[in-house]
């Protein structure tokens, strides 16, 4: 390992996950307390949707459901996607070009050396996902999300 990539390996392990979205955003209509979240969670969900973990890719059902219908925020049940803006990025991960109105609310996330858009509930500030600018017509985004944050629920 090159000192450059031990410097690289180390800023990794130490990086914490953020907890500051809330701090970021101000109050959240629905807020839990720290326990609270963690009965309501299996442990993937809690560090997906309150660290800000990624599950691992190919790992959601969701991935290849292709059914009408809404997918909701597993943390406050707010109707966030709509199916028919689901596309198949093939990346692993559900992914759409756009999001249902007032749905979700965006951040900066500097972890590491790359600045992307972080993306979560805007009721719960559950993490979702990330969007980036290399999706489809008609909005040029790929939002990219984790399953385990999503519940569907068929038209
Ligand atoms: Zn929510």
């Amino acid at each position: 390992m090159d000192r450059r990539t031990f410097v690289i390996a180390a800023l990794a392990s130490t990086a914490m996950p953020s907890l500051a979205i809330a701090a970021a955003e101000g109050n959240f209509e629905v807020t839990r307390t720290d326990a609270e979240w963690r009965a309501m969670l299996t442990d993937l969900q809690y560090r997906v949707m309150r660290l800000q973990a990624t599950e691992r890719a190919g790992s959601s059902p969701l991935d290849k459901n292709y059914s009408d219908g809404v997918y909701h925020c597993r943390g406050c049940d707010l109707a966030l996607y709509n199916s028919d803006t689901k596309y198949d990025s093939k990346t692993g991960w559900p992914s759409f070009f756009r999001a249902r109105r007032n749905a979700i609310r965006t951040m900066e996330d500097r972890k590491l050396f790359s600045v992307r858009t972080e993306c979560h509930c805007r009721r719960c500030g559950s993490h979702l996902g990330h969007i980036f600018s290399d999706g489809p017509a008609p909005t040029g985004q790929r939002h990219c999300l984790n399953g385990v944050s999503l519940v569907f629920r068929a038209a």
